[in-house]
């Protein structure tokens, strides 16, 4: 079980234990069909509350009780005194909200940190998650870049941050101040104005510590359970914004399909690469999250964190129903799975050596990691891709 207390409002604690086996997928023992159908969207929503969902399906059947994993995952401090808001800004870019969250363990990809983008107009949040805070100045950049091109406006005009090195850099303010974008340093957790990119930061760690939770997969896959969490948040009701509408909404003007959505964690078999006519046509994998045009999931046959595109879902298996001989942690390691294991490693960490050496530098060789499901093209991140068996590069919008 994974629980999260906020000490400091900042910094995450994560508290990891060995999940055991209490929460198993009930799915299957739900003997009611529409009850069974609602708990299957609850947990493709990443443990949305039923009062949202019912927004999307007005008919839904809700379960009476409360739900475990919604109540491990929630954090219960900090209320922000929402009455000092000020009244949403309706102006696309007017004013943007960031924030960087540290975790305490590093993701199977190696990053430490995410950093979240909040446009205010139309609540969408955007994700990058980092190996080193210095990477925030390179993402908001990309990230400003993408939404001016793609919304054609000209500028982001306020940018609200807190007081942390990674936005007060003279690098920073420099760049804002050239780009017009006023920069607005406040205090941290005082400020109603930084509050909503803090609460956007929280309800993501509680989105995913509900997904890993539900799932049973290791804390290592924060960085696509946070990544998920995003894309489940963006294509979910808020009481930020009016008349039940999604970010995703607000943001494109489409309604997004919800049937494209899948439980984090679920088993998958998918068809990766073919090496030869005579190999196996499908193998079982772990879906992780969704990309343009298929999806990330573990190989657990490989233990390679693979793209697919054509793959076939078993929501209501979790890898926590898997036997233990098929999880990571206690798969015999035998000479060949050692050798794998290791090539696949590399291969996952394939940029992570060059840089881990000096914070300070940027080297552009640390592989990137756009989300929502937005990518950017660097060197680094075209050969992971490649190792990914992924051509995803390119020609993506910030909002799929
Ligand atoms: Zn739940």
């Amino acid at each position: 079980m994974a629980t999260g207390k906020s000490a400091n409002n900042i910094l995450y604690t994560f508290e990891f234990q060995v999940l055991t086996n209490t929460l198993p997928s009930v799915l299957a023992t739900i003997s009611d069909p529409a009850l069974a159908r609602a708990e299957l969207l609850h947990r493709k929503f990443c443990h949305l509350s039923y009062d949202y969902l019912k927004i999307l399906y007005p008919n839904l059947k809700i379960p009476k009780g409360l739900c475990e994993v919604r109540l491990k995952a929630k954090q219960t401090c900090n209320k922000f005194n929402k009455s000092k808001e000020r009244q949403r800004s309706t102006i696309l870019l007017e004013n943007v909200y960031t924030d960087v969250d540290e975790l305490p363990v590093r993701s199977i990809k190696n990053d430490k940190y995410f950093v979240t983008f909040t446009e205010e107009s139309t609540h969408f949040a955007t994700i990058f998650t980092l190996k080193f805070k210095h990477e925030v100045f390179k993402y908001y950049k990309y990230y400003e870049t993408r939404m001016l091109t793609a919304y054609q406006r000209p500028a982001i005009l306020n940018l609200y941050c807190d007081n942390d090195g990674e936005y007060v850099s003279n690098e920073f303010v420099a760049y804002t101040q050239s780009r017009g974008t006023d920069l607005h340093k406040t205090i941290p957790h005082t400020s109603p104005q930084n509050g909503i990119a803090e609460r956007m930061n929280r309800t993501i760690m509680d989105r995913a510590r509900a997904c890993l939770i539900q799932s049973g997969l290791p804390p290592i896959f924060w960085s696509y359970a946070v990544e998920y969490a995003v894309y489940v948040i963006n294509r979910s009701p808020t009481k930020a914004l009016p008349n039940g509408k999604t970010p995703y909404e607000m943001l494109t003007g489409k309604v997004f399909n919800c049937s494209k959505l899948q439980v984090f964690g679920c088993v998958c078999y998918a068809r990766p690469h073919l090496e030869s006519k005579l190999d196996e046509r499908s193998q079982k994998c772990i879906f992780l999250r969704s990309t343009t045009n298929g999806c990330k999931v573990l190989n657990l046959e490989t233990r390679e964190i693979i793209s697919v595109q054509n793959v076939r879902f078993e929501p209501d298996i979790l890898y926590r129903d898997l036997p233990a001989s098929e999880k990571l942690e206690t798969r015999p390691v035998t000479e060949e799975i050692a050798l794998k294991s290791y090539q696949t490693l590399k291969k996952i960490n394939i940029t992570t050596t060059t840089t881990t050496t000096n914070e300070s530098t940027n080297t552009h060789e640390q592989s990137t990691n756009i989300n929502d499901s937005a990518q950017l093209s660097t060197t680094s991140r075209a050969m992971l891709d490649a190792n990914e068996n992924t051509n995803t590069l390119s020609n993506t919008t910030i909002e799929q």
